[in-house]
This record gives C-alpha cells, structure tokens and sequence, in this order.
C-alpha cells in the first residue's frame, strides 16, 4: 500500500520547511521532501536560504565587517592592536559550520514536530499522488490529501559569463573562495552583488560592479540609492551603470570581460568574476504532463492570493512563484497555506513585505517608495532623520545615512520607510509593525522611545512628516 499523508510538502527551503512545521503543529501528517546535499554528500533540509543563501552571506558579511572595524574604526576609540589579519579559509569555515548547526536545526525541528523528513526527489503526478525517488534512486508513490510546491530559485546564468570552475562562478561560488581575490569582478548591483562585492571589498579585493540599468538600485527608493552609491563608492566599490556586459575570455587564471556602455566597448580584466544577475524559478523535473499546475510566461508557477494553484489541494509558495524572492515571504506564505488546509481564513498582507540589503550601512524598505507614489499621482508628506542627529549613532561613529517615513498627505497614514543606516533592517521592523497596524505618522510621533537609542530616528522621521523633530535644525 503507498504511503499517505495529510500534506506533502515538495522542497525544504524556508518555504517548505516552514509550512511542513506548521502542518505538523495543525495536527495534519506531514512530509518534507527535500533533495539537497551538501558538501558532505549528506542530505539536509534548508534550501538555498539556509545552505547558499541568507545565512552563510551574512556570515560572511558579519566576519569581514568585524575584520573593517578592527581595521579602520577601533583606533578611533582608542583601541591599538597588533597587525590584524584575515585568515580565509577560517573565515569560511566558520561560516560551513553555521551553516551546518542551522540544517540540522532543522531536522530537529522536524523530529520535535513529527514531520516526516523524506531526501530525495518529488514529482507533482495527477490526483494529488507524489512520486518520490530516494537519493539511492528507488521510486514510491505518495497519495496526499494536499501537496504543497516549494521548489525556489536558482540563479540565472547568461550567455556572455558561462560559468567556469573557479574563476565565473555564481553567488554560490562566491561563498567558497578560498584566498581573496586581487581584481574582482561583480556582474548585477542588486542585493546579492553589492552584499558579496561588499565582503571581498572589505578584505582587500578591487571590486568592479558591471550594472546594465542605467540607474542605481533603481527599485528602492532613490534618495536611498543615491546615498547607498555615494557611500558603497566611499568604501572603494566601483560601480558602473549602463554597463552592459557582451562576453568574455578565460586565458589561465583571469577573466576579461567586454562591455558596452554610453561611451562604447569597454574590455576589463579581473580574477574572479561573480554573475549575480537574478534568481529564476527552480521547476525542472517538478511536474508531470497532467499535474494540472499551470506556470507564468516567466516560469513562476501560478497562484492566486492565497498561494493555491489551479489544480485543487495543490499549492505553490515561495521564490517559485510571484512576488518577492524573500525568505521571509515564503515562510509567510507557508504559514498562511498550512492555516488554509487545517480550515482556517489566514492571508498574508502583500503591501508589507520588508526588505534588505545586508551592506554596511543596511539598506532597508517596506510600502511604497517616493517615485511610485508620484507615479500614481498621490499625495503624501516626507519626513527625513540623519544619523548623524542621533546621540546613540554619534556615540557608536555610525552616523551615515538617515530614516525617511512617507505618509499619505490627507490621512497622515504611513506608506512607506526607507532607512540607510546602522541597524536598517531591524529600525525598518518597527514601521513594518506600524504599517500592519494601520498606523499614522502622528501615532509614531506620539510613542515614547528609550534614550540613548538608534531607534528615536525612527522617532524623528515620524514626527518630521508633520514638521515637527525635534533634533532637527
Ligand atoms: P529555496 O530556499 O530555494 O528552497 C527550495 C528547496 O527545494 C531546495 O532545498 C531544493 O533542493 C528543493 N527542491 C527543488 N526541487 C525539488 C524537487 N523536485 N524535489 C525535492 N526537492 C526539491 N532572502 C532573504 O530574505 N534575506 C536574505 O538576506 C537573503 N540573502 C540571500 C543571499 C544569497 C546569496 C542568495 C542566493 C539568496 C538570498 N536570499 C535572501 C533569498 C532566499 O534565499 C530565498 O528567497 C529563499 O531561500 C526562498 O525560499 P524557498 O523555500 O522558496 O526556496
């Protein structure tokens, strides 16, 4: 007899190891089928995020951002030191082992909740029936009540930058070199390009950014993009937009690449050459003919507001279908699933997604940004706070960049935040809270925020909407 489960889970990503618990946790049975292995050859749930994505990237960033402060900030608080060194593989290794603690979390999250863990291969078959092939090759077929698609992203390669062994390599690649790069190259300045140019820049690597747009972060709102490239250019990155890039050449152990921008074709030389061009949805060998699961024209599989696909009890969440491709929004959307199966209303507020750039300073965002509102022709109030107006920042020397709240002009209600600067992920958390909440600039305003802290920027901005900061000359 084949095995049954109340809910079949396809992918153990952030995604689908998040609604797998949360199935559990609902009192429905509940697989995990996840195909992932890693270094070891050991099979480990935790997706792209967990293995090549979020945490060993902040790993990293954190490593080299401790290394840049011994460098170049402790002598400001007085602190002398020997001669401080970077020891790579250390640093990497350090990192593998994160990685690892957080897999196998994991597996023990699965234990603690009875997810029944499968590794191996899912196949979506009609009939809400799952063919799962082990990884020693040997097939069953699963009957579920409900399937739930997680199956992510992997990244996009172009024709001109084919992947080589070690010299083009992808985000993944580029957590894994072993010395630092003297000339690094960095195609795409999006949030996994700046945050990986970013760690190599600080141990010593030249890096070149080769963006096609022609501006600058052009999603995030530009008054931020416009002080992220002053002060990523300030640490040394080099970015170029309007770069286009054509093709390249491996000769031995360097890449030249070519390039077109406003003033022609441009040929530069590096080391290393990472491609960080986009992420694209991950469904090869995921759904047979007659699954029922229909895709987008870009290959997202397609899904409603609720995550439900056009087959009934078959569900997609995640970077394999549209919106965001965010760890967060696909633990959300696996959630609010998982809640819908076991019969309850949950929905996942769309408008209040945030996100980050994990550089130093933090880039960080939620609601609408300034150029979107004025496209709609909407009417709203700015309110804007330096960090260089802070007590906390200035005692810290972590004075760049500012918080800015936008706020509809009749309502007064927040939009928007968009922050650069110390801590931006977790300060943008706080408006992100408000947001849910329905809150005005004036509630913010009207709050009481501990003193010394980072957060009265926040504070600030929200009082700096209706014109009245306090710490603003
Ligand atoms: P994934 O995490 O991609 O997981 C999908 C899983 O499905 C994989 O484990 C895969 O093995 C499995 N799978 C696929 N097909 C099958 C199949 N047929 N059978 C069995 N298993 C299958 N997001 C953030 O929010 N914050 C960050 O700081 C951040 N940093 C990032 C840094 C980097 C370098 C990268 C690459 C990504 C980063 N992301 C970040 C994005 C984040 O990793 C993704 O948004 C997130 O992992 C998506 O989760 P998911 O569950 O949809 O898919």
């Amino acid at each position: 007899m084949s095995k049954q489960f109340d809910v079949v889970v396809i992918g153990g990503g952030p995604g689908g190891y998040v609604a797998a618990i949360r199935c559990a946790q609902l009192g429905l049975s509940t697989a995990c089928i996840d195909k992932w292995v890693n270094k070891e050859g050991k099979g480990v749930f935790g997706g792209t995020c967990l293995n090549v994505g979020c945490i060993p990237s902040k790993a990293l960033l954190d490593s080299t951002h401790k290394y840049e402060e011994a460098h170049e900030k402790f002598a400001l608080h007085g602190i002398t030191m020997g001669e401080v060194k970077m020891d790579v593989p250390a640093m990497v290794q350090r990192k593998d082992q994160i990685v690892k603690n957080l897999t196998m979390g994991v597996a023990t999250l699965f234990k603690a909740n009875g997810v029944t863990a499968l590794e191996g291969t899912g196949k979506l078959l009609a009939g809400r029936k799952v063919e799962f092939t082990n990884h020693a090759g040997v097939s069953e077929i699963i009957e579920a009540e409900n399937v739930i698609l997680a199956t992510g992203s992997v990244p996009v390669e172009i024709p001109p930058t084919p992947l080589t062994d070690n010299i083009i390599v992808d985000s993944t690649g580029a957590l894994e070199f072993t010395e630092v790069p003297k000339r690094l190259g960095v195609i795409g300045a999006g949030v996994i390009g700046l945050e990986l140019g970013s760690v190599w820049n600080r141990l010593g690597s030249e890096v070149v950014v080769l963006e096609a747009q022609d501006s600058f972060l052009h999603t995030v709102d530009q008054a931020v993009a416009k002080e992220a490239k002053k002060l990523l250019t300030k640490q040394g990155l080099d970015i170029r937009i309007g770069a286009r890039v054509t093709g390249s050449e491996v000769n031995g152990d360097e890449v030249t690449v070519t390039y077109q921008d406003s003033e022609g074709e441009q040929k530069i030389t590096f080391d290393k050459l990472i491609v960080a061009v986009g992420r694209r949805p991950y469904t090869e060998g995921l759904l047979a003919g007659d699954s029922g699961v229909n895709m987008d024209e870009r290959g997202f599989l397609f899904v409603n507001h609720y995550c439900s696909t056009d087959a009934p009890g078959i569900w997609a969440i995640g970077d394999v279908v549209r919106g965001p491709m965010l760890a967060h929004k696909a633990s959300e959307e696996g959630v609010m699933v998982a809640e819908r199966i076991a019969g309850h209303k949950a929905q996942l507020n769309y408008d209040v997604v945030p996100s980050v750039i994990y550089t130093s300073p933090e880039i960080a965002s939620v609601g609408h940004t300034e150029e979107q509102l004025k496209a709609n022709g909407e009417s709203y109030n700015v309110g804007m706070f330096p960090f260089a107006a802070n007590g906390r920042a200035m005692a810290s020397t972590d004075t760049e960049g500012f918080v800015k709240i936008i706020a509809d002009a009749e309502t007064d209600r927040i939009l928007g935040a968009h922050i650069i600067g110390p801590n931006a992920g977790d300060l943008c958390q706080q408006i992100v809270i408000a947001m849910e909440f329905g809150s005005s600039a004036e509630d913010i305003g009207m709050m009481v925020f501990a003193h010394p802290t980072i957060s009265e920027t926040v504070h600030e901005a929200a009082l700096a909407v209706n014109n009245s900061a306090i710490h603003k000359a």
